[in-house]
């Protein structure tokens, strides 16, 4: 039988070894983190579950809302639509109503998360936590394939590799691998393509909820210190009855700017928030141009590679008979958790198809 290795348990590389395991293939995942879902990240703070990846999730095809309601069920925590409407702003904060074509689209949302659809796709698989892949090398073996961590130590050994982490990182992977050259050369003329975002992701709590028609604003022009700005209370499960929690996901230029005077964590609790913190605050406030009160607290987390800016070609990453294979929000048109699932389900069809022909 095909031994297949999937690097990454995010929407991607889970996509893959569900649809795999559906084929009775038994695919293995190596995680470098402790935790399932990669970008599809929710954390529970203070009575609060934050979706700091992330927000909410479209299902443009039966498959995907299949999927959404098999991950209600099986993890016990409803999945909801969540109703009102996103509209949009420009850099000096002037708001107006967004599309309404994407707004009568759902949009989902789990009372204990978005990490509960990648549970769902999680369950029943062979993922492997805390293993950091370092390179693949090609072998002359049985298997084809062997994964090495940094200090050289072989991890596994397969037939197929599929590498899901974000372009530059899978970049990386590539560029320090034991692999025909010429087959290095045309994946990295590709890869080194893709850019991402930064974002510096602040959820912060409130004593009161700010009355707003939307559920969240996101920038039109990118010109703004914000990208994205929720309601996150208005997610049924996500903040105790009263409390306002407002998520402030941060525009590429502020992040970058600021990335080095804030890391992951809660701040706020015991003193007054870092300055980063303040100012973003502050730009919360003005756009809701209402006096918010003070923050309870803020909870930050980082994402170095937040969404793709430019991305790679599927076929071409994938065409090239070498038994390694890309799938993740890179090699689709922009960064969604549905497209990174759609892309590890192409590729689990790619490799049956290899196997079968
Ligand atoms: C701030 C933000 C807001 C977003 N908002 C939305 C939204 O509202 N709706 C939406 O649909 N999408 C949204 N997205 C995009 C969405 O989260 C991503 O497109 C999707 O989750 C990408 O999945 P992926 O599997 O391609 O990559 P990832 O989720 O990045 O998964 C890659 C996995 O690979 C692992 N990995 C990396 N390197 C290694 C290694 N060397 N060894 C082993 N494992 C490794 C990582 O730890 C990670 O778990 C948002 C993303 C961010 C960051």
């Amino acid at each position: 039988m095909t031994q297949v290795a999937i690097i990454g348990a995010g929407a991607a590389g889970l996509a893959v070894g569900q649809a795999l395991a559906q084929r009775n293939s038994t695919p293995k995942i190596y995680e470098k983190s402790l935790s399932v879902g990669g970008r599809n990240m929710t954390r529970q703070i203070e009575g609060c579950v934050i979706d700091h990846g992330a927000q909410c999730i479209k299902t443009p095809s039966p498959a995907l809302l299949h999927l959404v309601n098999k991950s209600a069920t099986s993890t016990r925590s409803p999945a909801y639509d969540i109703r009102l409407p996103i509209w949009v702003f420009n850099a000096s904060g002037v708001i107006t109503e967004g599309d309404p074509e994407l707004n009568a689209e759902p949009k989902w949302g789990w009372h204990a998360g978005v990490n509960m659809l990648t549970k769902t796709l999680a369950s029943g698989l062979d993922v492997r936590m805390g293993v950091n892949v370092r390179k693949v090398m090609e072998t002359g073996n049985r298997y084809p394939y062997t994964l090495l961590n940094a200090e050289g130590a072989i991890l596994a050994e397969a037939d197929a590799v599929v590498l899901t982490p974000p372009g530059p990182q899978t970049a990386e992977m590539i560029a320090v691998s034991v692999i025909d050259q010429m087959l290095k050369d045309r994946l990295l003329a590709e890869l080194s393509q893709v850019t991402y975002r930064r974002c510096l992701s602040v959820a912060l709590a409130y004593a009161r909820r700010p009355a707003v028609p939307w559920y969240a604003l996101l920038n039109s022009d990118r010109q703004h210190p914000i990208a994205w700005l929720a309601c996150e209370h208005v997610k049924p499960g996500h903040a105790p009855e009263g409390m306002g929690l407002l998520l402030a996901q941060m525009g590429h230029a502020f992040s970058l700017e600021h990335w080095d005077e804030i890391d992951k964590g809660t701040y706020g609790k015991n003193g007054p928030l870092p300055p980063v913190l303040a100012e973003v605050h502050h730009h919360v406030q003005a756009l809701f141009a209402a006096d918010l009160g003070p923050p309870l607290w803020a909870d930050v987390h980082c994402w170095r590679y937040a969404l793709p800016d430019t991305t790679a070609d599927f076929e071409r990453l994938n065409s090239t008979g070498s038994g390694l294979f890309f799938a993740g929000d890179y090699v689709a048109e922009q960064g969604r958790v549905h497209l990174a699932i759609e892309s590890g389900w192409r590729v689990a069809e790619l490799i049956a198809a290899t196997r079968n022909g």
